[in-house]
């Protein structure tokens, strides 16, 4: 029995069967690259979900998580703490002013915050909410009522609330469907699981116009696409608009669990004292985490490596010219790679035993999210790679490959 068979038995007696089992059993990691418990390395092209944005055991991170949990873990909402309100002001400044936060620990709660701060905001008169068909908003009651993934949601609805879909990037619908009577949409700049799904050009815009238009509050997720992964701080500032409501987590803390909601002008001071809460929102390790973040993805100029190296990415992979591989879309380190057939999973279990970690975001779609800090030499390690992966799973019999 090998040490990561040993571990999944033991994984499958005693943690609940939602995930399944996992293939390989992580045991460390040190920049982009990731080490199982046999040993062996990979690079690391998914960064835990476009999460560890440092990559792993970066000394920034490290040393500010360290430095913080020596000083103060926690301090509950009862007190506040200087790091709670310094992160506050980074992400103002950086959304370009006029707002206010909440700290969350995780997405599904920034959205749990922002379905009750619409609530709060919304007038009277406005009883329900509009979101996309393949979306996706969490898992929590709040949060998975607005996610249009029928596998996911439906066993556990009804949600006593009021959620109506219409396709994604589809402005017409999105006019047709949101009236006066309507408090928020609830939209991502770039549908992440559902495979990266990009927009038409002028789609946030157009949502924008349209809760213009009607009154409905605009809240933007960005769980996934914020904080540097598209080469921009947040994909909102690309596009030109601002919402009312701006939702993140992911990339935030690096690895350490916190989520924000943000909201802009008087939607950001629309909920009333006793409100909302969290026991560990906030938490001071992980806003010194976040804040370890921020600096970095400024000291190392992140944002331009994202858009670098993420186009170097998308230009290689396209140049392949495979046969199984369709399309390239995304921005920045945010990347799929269609396939022409329903065989992203092997082709990650492929990749993996090339000793690269990458994710089969839907049956036909890889999706790429390394670390932030990933290098030139990194992406071109992958590419070198890629046509053997690709090869591999074609004799596997891959259809019209
Ligand atoms: C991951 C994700 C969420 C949920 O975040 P959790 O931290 O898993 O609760 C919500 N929205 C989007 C767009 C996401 O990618």
């Amino acid at each position: 029995m090998s040490a990561t068979t040993e571990l999944q038995a033991r994984f499958d007696a005693v943690l609940m069967p939602n995930y399944g089992t996992p293939p390989v059993a992580l045991a460390r990691g040190e920049g982009r690259y990731v080490w199982d418990v046999e040993g062996n390395r990979y690079l690391d092209l998914i960064a835990g979900i476009a999460v560890s944005a440092l990559g792993h055991g970066h000394p920034a991170l490290v040393e500010a998580v360290t430095r913080q949990v020596g000083r103060l873990a926690h301090t509950s909402n009862l007190f506040l703490h200087d790091g709670e309100v310094e992160l506050a002001e980074r992400l103002v400044a950086l959304v370009g002013g006029d707002a206010r936060v909440f700290f969350a620990n995780s997405g599904t709660e920034a959205n749990e915050a922002a379905l009750k701060l619409v609530r709060r905001a919304a007038g009277p008169g406005r009883d329900h909410v509009v979101s996309t068909v393949a979306g996706f908003h969490g898992r929590t009651s709040g949060a998975l009522a607005l996610t249009g993934k029928p596998a996911i949601r439906d066993p556990f609805g009804p949600f006593g609330l009021d959620v109506r879909f219409v396709p994604y990037g589809d402005g017409a619908a999105l006019r047709a469907a949101v009236t006066e009577t309507c408090q928020a949409v609830f939209v991502e700049p770039v549908q992440g699981e559902a495979g990266i799904v990009t927009p038409p050009e002028g789609y946030l815009r157009e949502v924008r116009e349209i809760c213009d238009a009607t009154g409905a509050l605009f809240v933007l997720d960005e769980i996934q696409s914020g904080v540097g992964r598209t080469g921009h701080w947040f994909a909102h500032q690309e596009a030109g608009v601002r919402p009312d409501v701006l939702t993140l987590a992911k990339g935030l803390g690096g690895g350490l669990p916190i989520g924000a909601c943000v909201g802009f002008g008087r939607v950001g001071g629309a909920f009333h004292k006793g409100d909302h809460g969290s026991t560990f929102g906030g938490n001071p390790v992980a806003v010194a985490a976040a804040l370890a973040v921020l600096d970095v993805i400024e000291e190392e100029k992140l944002l331009e490596n994202a858009a670098e190296q993420g186009n170097l990415l998308a230009e290689r992979v396209e140049a392949l010219g495979s046969p199984l591989v369709t399309a390239v879309r995304g921005a920045g380190l945010w990347r799929a790679v269609q396939l022409a057939a329903p065989v992203a999973a092997d082709v990650q279990a492929a990749a993996a035993a090339h000793g690269f970690l990458v994710n089969a975001v839907a049956p036909d779609t890889v999706r790429i999210a390394p670390p932030l800090t990933i290098t030139r030499e990194e992406i071109l390690e992958f590419a070198g790679a890629l046509p053997t992966i690709l090869a591999e799973v074609s004799e596997k019999g891959a259809p019209h490959a």
